[in-house]
C-alpha cells in the first residue's frame, strides 16, 4: 500500500471552480498538494508556473472542494437500508434491536465496508461514526477515511456500572491500538433512555480525565421526551421489555432530555449532541452556554417522523452544527448533497423564511462547520495551505448543472453523490474517475448482499431477541475477533 508520506511528488489539481469554503469561489482555480497537506490554493496558471515540477490533474468542468465531514453516521448499518422504511421511531428501534442480533462480527464488517465504500464514493472524507464493535474502525481504515469512532456504551443497571466501565476501557484500548493515525477514538453513551444518569456522569468524568470526545443521541424523538419527562410511553414499556430491563424502576424526571443531561454535567466543548429535535430555546441556551456541538440529521429525523430540529435557533445562539447522514437503517443513503438540500428546504418551509439557510451556509455546515463541531477545524473542512489534503471533485459537465455560474447553488440544488468523481484523503487518492482504489468495489457489494440475505431471513421468520441464543449488544463479543478485510491495495 502506498502511504501518503511516501508520496513526495507534488500534484496540482485544477478545475473550472475551486471552492475553498473560507474564501470566495475561484474560477480556473487549483490546489497544490504536497504529501498529505495542501500547500497552496490559487489560480491554476499561477500555481502551474510556480511549480513546474508538479504533476497536473485537470478535472475540467468540475467543482473542487474540501471533502464532506459527516457529523453522524453508523457505517455498520449500511446493509439495513430499506428494511424498515415505514416504521415510526419507537417501532423502528425495537425492530432494529431484533434484526441486529442476527449478524456476526464478520457480517458487521461487510456491512461497514459497504458503508465506507459509499462514503468514499460520495465525497465524504471525515466521518464521526458511532458503533459498538471495532468492525467500523477496520472498514474505515481500509477505505482510507479520516474521522472519529465513538464507541457505544449502554447500561441502566447501576449495579453493573463498574463492569460496564471496565469493559469499555478494554474496548477503548483495543480500538486505540488498532486505529490508524487519522482515526481518533471517542465514547458514545447511546441515549438517555439506554444509559443511566450515573453512567453518563461516570463517562463524562472518564472522558475529561483521558481527553476523549463524547457523542450521544439526545432529544431525538417524542418517545424519548415522554420517557424522561414522565417515565412512560414506548421506551418505558416496549423497549425496556425488549432489552430485558422491564423489572427496573422507571423514574420520571419531569424535564426535557437536554435539561436532564445538564443536571449530570455531561455537556462541554468536547460533547456532540446528536439530533436535538426535541429542543426548546432554553435547551439550546444550555448547549450554547456549555459550548456543546450538535449533529443535525434532517433526513433521518424527517423519515422516522421525529420532526425538524430547530437549526435556525441553534445557529442564532452560536451553537456549532454539522450535518450528519445518520445510519442507512434510517436515511438509506449517505449523500451529503441530499442532507444539505433537505435541510435547506425543511428549514425554509418551517420558518417560512428563505433567509434562514443559504446554499453557501449549507456547504459550510457540511464541511468546515462540521469540522468545527468535531473540534477538527484546524485540520480539515476547508482548502487552505497547511490543512490536510482532503478534497473531492464534483463533476458539473452534465446537463442538470449547465450553466454553472454559482458553484454553491449548483452543489446544493443540483448535485448528488453520483456526481462525485474523485476523493482524496491526506493526499492519498481513494477514488478517481468513479473507481474505488482503496477497496474492491465488487467484493464489497457481494459481501453486503450476503449479509442482507441473513437480515431478510431474520425479519421474515420474525425471530426476536430472546427467542434464540442471540442477545442484544453485550452478548455479541465483537471486540475479540478480527475478520478478514477484502481490499484492493493492502
Ligand atoms: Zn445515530
Amino acid at each position: 500500500m502506498e502511504s501518503a508520506s511516501e508520496q513526495t511528488q507534488d500534484v496540482i489539481y485544477c478545475a473550472e471552480w475551486v471552492l475553498p469554503v473560507t474564501a470566495a469561489p475561484l474560477r480556473a482555480g487549483a490546489v497544490l498538494v504536497h504529501g498529505e497537506r495542501v500547500a497552496a490554493v490559487g489560480p491554476a496558471l499561477d500555481l502551474a508556473a510556480a511549480n513546474p515540477q508538479a504533476d497536473v490533474v485537470d478535472f475540467g468542468a468540475a467543482v473542487l472542494m474540501p471533502g464532506f465531514v459527516n457529523a453522524h453516521c453508523h457505517l455498520e448499518y449500511a446493509t439495513f437500508r430499506g428494511i424498515f422504511d415505514d416504521e415510526e421511531f419507537g417501532d423502528w428501534i425495537v425492530r432494529l434491536v431484533d434484526a441486529k442480533a442476527a449478524l456476526s462480527p464478520s457480517d458487521y464488517l461487510h456491512s461497514a465496508l459497504l458503508g465506507a465504500a459509499e462514503c468514499v464514493a460520495s465525497g465524504i472524507t471525515t466521518i464521526a461514526d458511532t458503533a459498538f464493535g471495532g468492525e467500523t474502525l477496520l472498514a474505515a481504515a481500509q477505505a482510507g477515511l479520516r474521522g472519529r469512532l465513538y464507541l457505544e456504551v449502554f447500561g441502566i443497571d447501576d449495579s453493573r456500572l463498574d463492569e460496564t466501565m471496565a469493559e469499555l476501557q478494554a474496548r477503548l484500548e483495543g480500538a486505540r491500538a488498532a486505529a490508524p493515525p487519522q482515526i481518533e477514538i471517542g465514547i458514545a453513551p447511546h441515549a438517555p433512555y439506554t444509559v443511566s444518569s450515573r453512567l453518563y456522569q461516570t463517562i463524562a468524568g472518564y472522558a475529561r480525565e483521558h481527553g476523549l470526545k463524547v457523542a450521544s443521541h439526545v432529544a431525538e424523538s417524542r418517545e424519548e421526551l415522554t420517557y424522561i419527562r414522565s417515565g412512560s410511553g414506548k421506551f418505558a414499556h416496549d423497549f425496556r421489555e425488549k432489552v430485558g430491563w422491564e423489572r427496573m424502576l422507571v423514574q420520571p424526571y419531569g424535564v426535557s432530555p437536554i435539561k436532564y443531561l445538564q443536571q449530570w454535567g455531561v455537556f462541554d466543548r468536547d460533547f456532540l449532541a446528536v439530533h436535538c429535535v426535541q429542543a426548546s430555546s432554553d435547551d439550546i441556551r444550555i448547549l450554547a452556554g456549555k459550548g456543546a456541538a450538535v449533529a443535525h440529521c434532517p433526513k433521518s429525523n424527517a423519515k422516522l417522523g421525529c420532526g425538524v430540529a430547530p437549526l435556525a435557533e441553534m445557529l442564532r445562539q452560536g451553537v456549532r452544527v454539522g450535518f450528519g447522514t445518520d445510519s442507512p437503517a434510517s436515511s438509506n443513503i449517505m449523500d451529503m448533497f441530499d442532507e444539505m438540500r433537505t435541510a435547506l428546504f425543511l428549514h425554509r418551509a418551517v420558518e417560512r423564511d428563505v433567509g434562514v439557510l443559504s446554499a453557501q451556509k449549507c456547504v459550510y455546515i457540511a464541511t468546515l462547520g462540521a469540522a468545527d463541531a468535531l473540534g477538527l477545524a484546524d485540520q480539515v473542512g476547508s482548502l487552505e495551505a497547511g490543512k490536510y489534503a482532503d478534497l473531492i471533485a464534483v463533476d458539473t459537465s452534465r446537463s442538470h448543472f449547465a450553466p454553472v455560474e454559482d458553484p454553491y447553488s449548483a452543489l446544493v440544488y443540483g448535485a448528488n453523490q453520483d456526481d462525485v468523481t474523485f476523493t482524496c484523503v491526506g493526499g492519498r487518492v481513494l477514488y478517481h474517475d468513479r473507481v474505488l482504489r482503496s477497496l474492491d468495489a465488487e467484493a464489497v457489494r457481494q459481501g453486503g448482499i450476503a449479509v442482507r440475505q441473513k437480515l431478510h431471513a431474520r425479519v421474515r421468520d420474525g425471530v426476536r431477541v430472546g427467542d434464540d441464543q442471540s442477545g442484544w449488544w453485550h452478548t455479541i463479543d465483537r471486540s475479540t475477533t478480527t475478520p478478514d478485510v477484502p481490499g484492493a491495495d493492502r
